[in-house]
């Protein structure tokens, strides 16, 4: 049968229905038919090797589609590259939640800010802040984001990895103080 052909008979069935008596005359032909011995397979079985062969096929199959669900490939595990949203949830659960933000040391920490800004997924590359001291350091990695150093050639690094808290609180009375 050419394309040609296949082509003319569907456009000839399309909105064909099929009467009952028609269906009724079709079911009755077609009783029997497929079934047992009318089937191909009928009491054949498939040797083991075939049937070693067809679990080989499942396994790797099932390996496949596994394996695109581990590791960097996990739509939600994304390694070093998780979402935003799902990095800052992995690093409230894993980083001990200390009594006060670790920035200003008065206020209730309520949020994990990310230090070095390749929101690397590390608990020590993340702060517990409170929602102002986040906002502020959120302000200063813009900053440094922009022009790569601040005005002394210090890194977001060096600032904020490197000397500690001390360092980030002057910074932030800098930043509060020019607003
Ligand atoms: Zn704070």
């Amino acid at each position: 049968m050419t394309e040609e052909h296949k082509r003319k008979i569907s456009q000839a069935m399309k909105g064909h229905t099929v009467s009952k008596e028609t269906r009724k005359k079709l079911s009755i032909a077609r009783k029997g038919k497929y079934k047992k011995e009318e089937n191909s397979f009928y009491g054949k079985h498939h040797t083991e090797e075939t049937k070693q062969a067809l679990k080989e096929q499942q396994l790797k199959i099932r390996e496949k589609s596994s394996k695109r669900m581990l590791g960097k490939k996990n739509p939600i595990w994304k390694g070093n590259n998780v979402g935003y949203t799902s990095l800052h949830d992995w690093i409230r659960k894993h980083k001990p939640k200390p009594q006060f933000c670790e920035i200003c040391n008065e206020r209730q920490p309520k949020e994990v800010a990310n230090i070095s800004g390749n929101y690397k997924r590390n608990i020590n590359d993340f702060k517990w802040t409170c929602h102002k001291c986040h906002r502020e350091m959120d302000g200063i990695s813009d900053n440094l984001r922009k022009f790569g150093k601040n005005q002394k050639g210090k890194t977001y690094e060096q600032i904020y990895g490197i000397k500690k808290e001390q360092q980030i609180k002057k910074k932030l009375c800098e930043v509060r103080r020019k607003r």
